[in-house]
């Protein structure tokens, strides 16, 4: 019987465990490493923890049923994942990445892939003409977020994936900011996606995790030769910590995404908003292309006010919202991209991007949401 994503949220890949014990938690197998049966045989799943774990696959299947994947792969951390996928590529490889993406990836790709000898091309993935001209037939990979970090752009996932086939190219998707509970890049022709499992999937701003999620046996082999290789997978029981945050993950994204659709209304009514980026808002550019590929606009939206002190007065005087970096918890926090996030970004790409010093970017909890407007109200005024 196929399951909706609620059920497959709570009950992950099978209802009973290896151990036969029918725990309903999946228990933590916290060991290093597994017994050989017997001279001459191996252990037929688990040999070591760095390789395979119990807890660790669980959690990994779980994650595939979410995204429609082949196979998951859990690492210690977004970065740790996306690091992984860009050992894929060899010195020449050009890949063509959103220009707005995660501050993080960006740091990987001027510390690591172009020490690596890969050649990065950031063009505005959001406009086709600017995506077909970058198509450059060495092109190896397109690697896209949407919605972006902060602007909320969006990306048409299935015009990215069908460049990509064209010429053999891989597309790779980081579905941080949706979650696989609002979209489903593989379905949508995606090759790879990617989770910084910190946010919405392990849910409780206490957990790092990455995942790579991956549309076939053979990448998937790639990813685990290259996992095993660098040693990045995700620990026991942090594996467990994101079993217990996905077991409420439909419940979580729901709230969030009613409270986000409340706060982008009341903010664009607001005399000291000058914008509000929310994908969720029919007059985003975006609105159209993300509906058609997703179940939803999330809890991740921005807005920018009419200066950098009034910006500087809204992170300064909310009570109930946090100041602090990171999204996807029951927590609101709060932002400034221009120096958190995105410092690292020159300030002439930034200007492009209109990541100015009066947007604030806001990751919307779970608390009340009268009581989040009523926050950002006196912090405003
Ligand atoms: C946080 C984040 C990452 C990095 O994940 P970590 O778990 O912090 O390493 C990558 N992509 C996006 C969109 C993120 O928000």
């Amino acid at each position: 019987m196929s399951q909706n994503l609620e059920t497959r949220c709570v009950h992950g890949g099978s209802h009973r465990f290896p151990d036969g014990r029918d725990s309903i938690s999946m228990p933590i197998y916290q060991t290093a490493t597994f017994a050989h049966p017997d001279l001459g045989h191996s252990p037929d799943r688990f040999y070591y923890t760095r390789l395979t774990n119990p807890t660790r696959n669980y959690l990994e299947e779980t994650v595939s049923s979410l995204e429609g994947a082949g196979d998951t792969v859990a690492f210690t951390s977004g970065m740790a994942a996306i690091a992984a996928v860009f050992e894929l590529f060899a010195p020449g490889d050009r890949i063509v990445c959103s220009s707005d993406l995660y501050g993080g990836t960006v740091l990987l790709f001027d510390l690591v892939s172009r020490k690596n000898g890969l050649v990065l091309d950031f063009v505005d993935t959001a406009d086709a003409d600017a995506l077909a001209s970058a198509m450059a037939p060495d092109v190896k990979a397109i690697y896209i977020e949407t919605p972006s970090n902060p602007m909320m752009n969006v990306t048409d996932i299935r015009l990215c994936a069908e460049f990509a086939k064209k010429q053999g190219a891989l597309l790779i998707v980081d579905n941080t900011f949706l979650s696989p509970y609002f979209q489903n890049p593989i379905a949508l022709g995606a090759d790879l996606v990617v989770h910084s499992g910190t946010k919405y999937l392990g849910g409780h701003n206490d957990t790092l995790a990455g995942f790579v999620c991956c549309a076939d046996a053979a990448l998937s082999q790639r990813i685990r030769r290259i996992s095993s290789a660098t040693g990045g997978l995700l620990a026991p029981f942090d594996s467990w910590l994101m079993l217990r945050g996905i077991k409420t993950l439909a419940v979580r994204m729901e709230r969030a995404q009613e409270n986000a659709r409340a706060i982008a209304a009341f903010l664009q009514t607001h005399p000291r908003v000058t914008r509000v980026h929310y994908v969720g808002l029919p007059d985003h550019p975006g609105y159209e292309v993300n509906a058609r590929q997703s179940r939803g606009s999330g809890a991740m939206l921005s807005f920018a006010v009419d200066s950098h002190e009034t910006a500087l007065q809204v992170l300064e005087k909310v009570k109930i919202i946090t100041f602090a970096e990171s999204l996807g918890g029951p927590e609101s926090l709060i932002t400034l991209p221009v120096t958190q996030t995105h410092a690292d970004v020159p300030e002439e790409e930034r200007e492009k991007l209109g990541i100015t010093d009066s947007l604030l970017r806001l990751s919307v909890g779970i608390e009340n949401a009268q009581d989040l407007i009523e926050d950002l109200r006196q912090a405003m005024a």
